[in-house]
């Protein structure tokens, strides 16, 4: 579970890497899907990615369809939640009596589950990794199985690993707005900027190809073909250009306006028009 999903009477124990555990889930269980009914899914940016690819929609009718926008607490910036369905026990979109129809394309808050992890505040040049904690639902039968594991090994096991590591900037930046004073806020025109650049993938990319975007800035043309072929590499450029943008990160590749007179702010980005306007 991602510590910036909303947990109520959650209360996290610290687990490293080497810590142990006994678990094991699988479809002969009594508690089989009960976990993916009532829950709080944070989406991150290369979820939505595998889930829209998955069930061969665009990123925009992905997030039409099966989520919901919300403003994350203490951030006061966008992100997107899976969207529960309207019967009784709020079941997942994707749950069936069989299973999880999208299993391997599955978000990263599934995959760590029963376990959460919890990132800690955004410090500049300070490598923090954060903790993991049991996600300790009394329905979930799991933990009186056999089988052992560490934290590293459930991590490597359910492909959570590959999904941090894309997740990681995105998650870096929440952190890191997280720890601006609250009065702090953005303007609602750089929420849309930041939803579109990290949710809304078809719609970057239409931005950045199909709008003044590459005329105004200075882009190596190996990142421009990259970017047009690949759809994570173009999301994990779309979160360099928000640090830059918006915070200023010295980590992040410096986004240089083409013209003289420019400065790298809202503004700058609020001026790209789509050329057929
Ligand atoms: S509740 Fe626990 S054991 Fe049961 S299906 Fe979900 S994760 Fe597996
Ligand atoms: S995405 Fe799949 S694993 Fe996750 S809650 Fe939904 S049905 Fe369960």
């Amino acid at each position: 579970m991602n510590v910036l999903d909303k947990i109520p009477g959650i209360v996290p124990e610290s687990l490293n890497l080497n810590s142990k555990f006994k678990f094991k889930c699988h479809n002969k269980i009594k508690c089989f899907t009960k976990c993916c009914r009532g829950i709080s899914i944070t989406l991150t940016p290369y979820d939505i990615i595998r889930l829209k690819n998955s069930l061969k929609l665009t990123s925009h009718e992905f997030l039409a369809l099966y989520t919901t926008p919300q403003i994350l607490e203490k951030t006061d910036l966008p992100i997107v939640t899976l969207r529960l369905g309207d019967d009784e026990l709020k079941s997942c979109p994707f749950v069936t009596d069989k299973g999880c129809i999208v299993y391997e394309d599955r978000p990263t808050t599934c995959r760590y589950y029963p376990l959460g992890v919890a990132s800690l505040m955004y410090k500049e040049g300070v490598d923090e990794k954060g903790f993991y904690f049991f996600v300790n639902e009394p329905h979930c039968l799991g933990f009186e199985e056999e089988k052992e594991w560490t934290v590293e090994t459930w991590r490597k096991d359910q492909g959570v690993d590959i999904h941090d590591l894309l997740n990681a900037s995105w998650t870096d930046m929440i952190v890191h707005k997280r720890s601006f004073p609250p009065n702090i806020k953005f303007t609602d025109k750089t929420k849309q900027l930041f939803f579109m650049a990290c949710y809304d993938i078809d719609k970057f990319r239409e931005f950045v190809f199909e709008s003044t975007f590459l005329d105004r800035y200075a882009i190596e043309s190996e990142i421009i073909d990259k970017i047009k072929k690949d759809e994570i590499a173009l999301s994990e450029f779309g979160i360099k250009w928000l640090k830059s943008i918006l915070f200023k990160r010295k980590d992040a590749d410096n986004f240089q306006l083409n013209e003289e007179d420019a400065n790298l702010t809202n503004a700058g980005a609020d001026k790209i028009q789509n050329k057929q306007s």
